[in-house]
């Protein structure tokens, strides 16, 4: 008998040889029916592995991201076969599993794949499908496996086996399909119900240039049709709110090749909505103690040589700027953080007089590789909604407390609900990596996880994910599309005071280290805006939106009454404009509509006799004809509903 502990702490005994599927069944039926792959101490094993030793099982199903990947793993087999069936004599290379998909890529000789042959792929590969075909490992020799791709013709192939060792290596077969692999498949091939080919791309052998290109095809499947449908619906909407596209549309941001690669320009509505940002912030960090600080763009190298990120990134960043004096050197500013200790640095504290908190809208500039670039969430130049606080070891569990409610206040007024976070601490079999006493950085992961706890948070400690300065929490946040992205970072660090030698008096009277907070709520202004464009599609919280009402006169004879209505809405510091062309109503609701305008207000005979306006919601939504003092106090309650004060 073998004892197989289970997640939640369970622990059953089964005959040896009994496989997760077994353990499964003795669930329930259900489960079993679902399992789909699991992990048997750490390491991924088939549903039909037997067990034959103590340990400890985790089961998987589709709706764990670890099944997901058996799932698309398993895929991109059947990828693989159908690709030969439909193509005699290609030679497939590597077909991992990836965040969404999975891919394969194929030496295709002869051949070529493009759009046109995707059905046939897919109707190919869901054929094999169905066929219900078991997913089997066994475990060749080095020899065998050589001599096998030897035969074939593969010497991508060859070259993977040439680099494993003897008594590793297994195939997987299916159907009449034989693969290298290591394993980590779902049962058989008939749980992929539904299958899309999504796209072809080049790619060079083990991503080296100087080796042969080869064509990478990826995919994605689905055990339900419906899962596919609206997966594909997804990326379509996805498509629609590409933060570059709604960028260029509402006239936010632009990028110019002479201006060069990376370095984005705002234009006057995206200036607008980056400024009131930055107020919304200001005005909460402000209540929370914060103050604001100031520092040039460029600093000379030996701050970033004192920092360490001179050694770090020096070598991959923009090089120095030089000056007619020798051996001048600035750096263009790639981090806020050596200011900010400087600046602490300017006098000595008492512990009385921490923490101190000093925040910046500082400008960063960072050297990232051209084909890395992408709109506003990866640039070259980038302002960060950059604070350090410097306080006691003693204070950290109060200052860690402030930044989480201030977060949690950022991203709720800004319309996001779906967010986790991840607490990243030591690896504790490794203690000797860390810099910092031990007995701080226990003080502060407790901070942290009981920071956490008490603000209600939902998240995860990771072991072994700290940087070696410090534990830290990261907020992640789901958008509307169900996209993943990580946000606001809150580092807890015992490198820089250091380097720095920073101190403050403590009640002992002696000299201590402080320990120092590097926080960003948003992150970045450029990846946060980005961000926000694709969760909301352009619909910003009416509080930020650049312009929340647009004034549609029905015809040049209520122009006046038209400027009379913007007049008492500016006087009721509402954002709006005019529209005063001598267009059709029903055009101008329609270019309003792809502006995003949030209220529309249609002014004609009837409303100027009536002392009145007639509002239309973006979307559609008639409110009837009402007068301004309402039409304000509607905004303002909608505004009031999402921006609660700080
Ligand atoms: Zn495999
Ligand atoms: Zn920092």
């Amino acid at each position: 008998m073998i004892k197989i502990t289970l997640p939640d702490g369970n622990v059953k005994e089964f005959e040896s040889g009994s496989s997760p599927f077994d353990v499964a069944q003795s669930i329930s039926s259900g489960l079993a029916r679902n399992v789909i792959s699991a992990k048997f101490n750490d390491t991924v094993v088939e549903t039909t592995t037997p067990l034959t030793e103590d340990g400890s099982l985790t089961l998987y199903t589709w709706n764990d991201p670890e099944g997901k990947k058996a799932f698309w793993h398993s895929s991109s087999h059947i990828l693989a076969q159908a690709l030969e069936e439909l193509y005699p004599g290609i030679k497939l290379t590597i077909g991992p599993a990836i965040e969404n998909g999975f891919y394969y890529d194929v030496d295709f000789g002869e051949h070529s794949v493009s759009e046109k042959d995707f059905p046939i792929i897919e109707k190919k590969a869901l054929e094999i499908a169905r066929g219900k075909h078991d997913f089997k490992m066994r475990s060749v020799s080095k020899n065998e496996a050589l001599t096998y791709y030897k035969e074939e013709g593969n010497e991508f192939k060859v070259e993977l086996i040439e680099n494993l060792q003897d008594g590793t290596i297994t195939f997987c077969d299916h159907d009449t399909f034989t693969d290298l692999c290591r394993g980590g498949h779902i049962p058989n091939t008939g749980i992929v119900k539904a299958f899309k080919i999504l796209n072809v791309a080049g790619a060079y052998w083990r991503g080296d240039e100087n080796k042969p290109q080869l064509t990478r095809v990826y995919g994605i499947s689905f055990p339900k049709q419906k899962e596919l449908t609206e997966y594909l619906a997804m990326i379509e909407e996805a498509k629609k709110r590409d933060h570059r596209k709604l960028g260029k549309e509402l006239e936010l941001f632009t990028f110019s090749q002479k201006v060069g690669q990376g370095l984005p320009l705002w234009l006057p509505k995206g200036a607008a909505l980056r400024e009131r940002l930055e107020q919304f912030l200001k005005k909460a960090q402000k209540k929370a103690g914060y103050e604001m600080v100031v520092s040039p763009h460029i600093g000379q190298k030996e701050l970033y040589v004192t920092s360490g990120h001179y050694e770090k990134y020096g070598a991959d960043s923009f090089q120095p700027i030089h000056t007619p004096k020798q051996d001048e050197e600035f750096l263009l500013k790639p981090m806020n953080c050596p200011h900010h200790c400087e600046i602490y640095n300017v006098k000595p504290y008492s512990y009385r007089e921490l923490p101190k908190r000093y925040a910046e809208f500082g400008t960063v500039y960072r050297y990232e590789q051209s084909g890395e670039l992408h709109g506003l969430t990866r640039v070259r130049g980038f302002t960060q909604d950059d604070a350090h606080i410097f306080c006691t070891p003693d204070q950290l569990d109060e200052e860690f407390k402030n930044v989480i409610d201030l977060s949690l206040y950022v991203l709720t007024s800004l319309g996001f609900e779906n967010f986790t976070a991840q607490v990243s601490i030591r690896d504790m079999d490794n203690l000797h990596k860390y810099i910092g006493t031990a007995e701080n950085w226990e003080k502060a992961e407790n901070a942290i996880i009981n920071a956490a706890k008490e603000k209600g948070l939902n998240f995860i400690v990771e072991q072994g994910e700290a940087a070696f300065y410090g534990p830290k929490l990261d907020f992640m946040v789901k958008d509307a599309l169900g996209r993943q992205w990580q946000l606001g970072t809150i580092q807890v660090d015992y490198n820089l005071p250091e380097r720095f030698d920073l101190t403050y008096k403590g009640s002992d009277n002696e000299l201590h280290r402080p320990v120092m907070i590097h926080r960003a709520p948003f992150g970045s202004m450029e990846r946060f805006i980005a961000l926000l464009l694709e969760h909301t599609g352009g619909n910003f919280p009416l509080w930020l939106i650049p312009e929340q009402a647009i004034v549609l006169p029905v015809s040049e004879k209520h122009e006046k009454y038209a400027e009379k209505v913007l007049n008492s809405l500016e006087n009721n510091e509402i954002r709006a404009l005019i529209d005063d062309r001598n267009e059709t109503v029903g055009k101008k609701i329609r270019e309003a509509e792809m502006n995003k305008l949030p209220f529309m207000l249609i002014v004609g005979e009837n409303e100027e006799q009536a002392n009145t306006i007639s509002v239309r919601k973006h979307g559609g939504e008639d409110l009837g004809s009402i007068s301004v003092e309402s039409f304000v106090d509607l905004v303002s309650k909608e505004i009031n509903s999402t921006l609660k004060s700080f």
